[in-house]
């Protein structure tokens, strides 16, 4: 029996076939592993290197994957934004930029209310499609199990996708570069960043010219992230590596301990403790700086650079105010995690219209407050975690391409948290990339 199982597990469905649940336990377990536990040392090192200020990490993806959005353009469109986007910050940052999607595993969501009404009736929330169906009937949002092997199914369809468009030629950085041009020259918002681009064009061509033609222009290394939420999923998938015989959670290269399931003597944690992939939790603004000290000792005892991510969500007002006496504390107990922001949970609001919301100069604000926190104690900002997809929705307001409040309707399609969409996550690339050069 996993040592999780006698701790207290919160955020996990209350399943009312209990053998129903089993069986399909018993099935994942015979599935084959989706990431290989190799690739997972491989990531560890990689944040190693963010870690120790030498590279920087790009995370992001839906807020929750939809077993509806598993179509090849879903899946191009996020991976192409990343891409973009990782392209922009490599060159403004002069250093790698590991690239992370939130993708091919994130179903499952934790929600802050068990329940939810609508026109005086009361139903469980949707807690993903893990878990229940999205619409709002009594029989959608029964837990079902049997969910959990289309999460497989799902995460396993996904990832062979983005293998193939990460190592089949798709990704090819000239093609990449095209892309970024493109929106350069044909949105709005792009045309502030004409000087980056033609510099990173010029960069192109003196490659060129020179002949220099790297295998590293045509594939690139990607890696898929969830929360590892559902503790029957992930410890049915978490399997022995023959190599080093440790344990790993193949579900995932990365995957992290969300804000509302951190509980330090949750099994949660104890879970993470016990396999060997690198690990992310999110500090929400009620951190403290034992707590985040306490993490270090259970997640990452022996300081490891890469087997550690701290993901802060504190909001744009009390980023500046709340992240100094963590950064400084942890710094000086000797540890070395990557530090990340992640400038959308904290900055989430209810518009007129009843959507949720977040304006994209809050995640922007909260974006600079980690980059001057860093700064003024000479530590390294080693990345952001975003929600974000491909496509031309308009959940989140504001951006260069503004989306206001009264546009929030046309396309607001995200199962949960409001997402940026592919202009304004292009803009936050550029903006990044223009904070990271001073
Ligand atoms: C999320 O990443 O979608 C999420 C729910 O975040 P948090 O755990 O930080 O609230
Ligand atoms: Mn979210």
């Amino acid at each position: 029996m996993p040592s999780w199982r006698t701790l207290p597990a919160a955020q996990q469905p209350e399943y009312p076939d209990q053998e129903a649940l089993a069986r399909v336990v018993t099935e994942l377990e015979s599935f084959p592993p989706l990431v290989f536990a190799g690739e997972c040392d491989q990531l560890r090192a990689r944040l190693g290197a963010v870690a120790r200020g030498e590279a920087f990490l790009l995370q992001g993806g839906d807020c929750a994957e939809s077993f509806d959005g598993v179509g090849a353009d879903d899946i191009r469109a996020k991976v192409k934004t990343l891409l973009q986007m990782g392209a922009v910050l490599t060159y403004a940052a002069s250093v790698p930029v590991v690239k992370v999607g939130r993708i091919a595993g994130q179903y499952s969501k934790p929600r802050s209310k068990p329940t939810e009404t609508r026109d005086g009736v009361t139903l469980p929330t949707y807690r993903g499609d893990s878990v229940n169906g999205f619409d709002f009937t009594e029989a959608a949002r029964v837990p079902d199990p049997e969910r959990l092997k289309r999460m497989y199914h799902a995460s396993a369809s996904t990832l062979n996708l983005v293998r193939a468009f990460t190592t089949g030629g798709y990704a090819d950085l000239r093609q990449v570069h095209a892309w970024n041009q493109d929106f350069v020259k044909s949105s709005p918002s792009g045309q502030r960043y004409e000087k980056l681009a033609r510099e990173i064009d010029n960069a192109m061509s003196f490659m060129r010219a020179c002949g220099a033609e790297p295998e590293e222009f045509r594939t690139v290394e990607f890696y898929a992230s969830h929360e590892a939420l559902l503790l029957d999923y992930e410890t049915a998938l978490t399997r022995t590596d023959s190599r080093t015989g440790h344990l790993y959670d193949v579900s995932g290269h990365m995957v992290w301990i969300g804000e509302r399931t951190r509980q330090m003597d949750g099994a949660h944690i104890e879970f993470a403790s016990k396999v060997r992939n690198p690990i992310g939790i999110k500090l929400g603004p009620t951190t403290t700086p034992e707590e985040a000290l306490e993490y270090i000792e259970r997640l990452d005892p022996e300081r490891e650079p890469g087997r550690l991510t701290f993901i802060v969500r504190m909001g744009a007002d009390k980023i500046r105010d709340r992240l100094p006496t963590l950064v400084e504390k942890v710094t000086a107990s000797g540890a070395q995690p990557v530090w990340v922001t992640d400038p959308m949970h904290g900055n989430t609001f209810e518009a007129a219209s009843g959507h949720k919301t977040r304006r994209f100069d809050d995640v922007l604000d909260e974006v600079k407050g980690f980059f001057e926190v860093h700064k003024e104690l000479g530590t390294h900002p080693g990345g952001i975690h975003v929600e974000l997809t491909g496509d031309d929705v308009t959940e989140c307001v504001g951006g260069g391409d503004e989306i206001f409040v009264d546009d929030l309707h046309q396309r607001y399609e995200t199962a949960c948290d409001p997402r940026l969409n592919r202009s304004q996550s292009l803009d936050l690339a550029f903006l990044v990339a223009e904070m990271y050069r001073g």
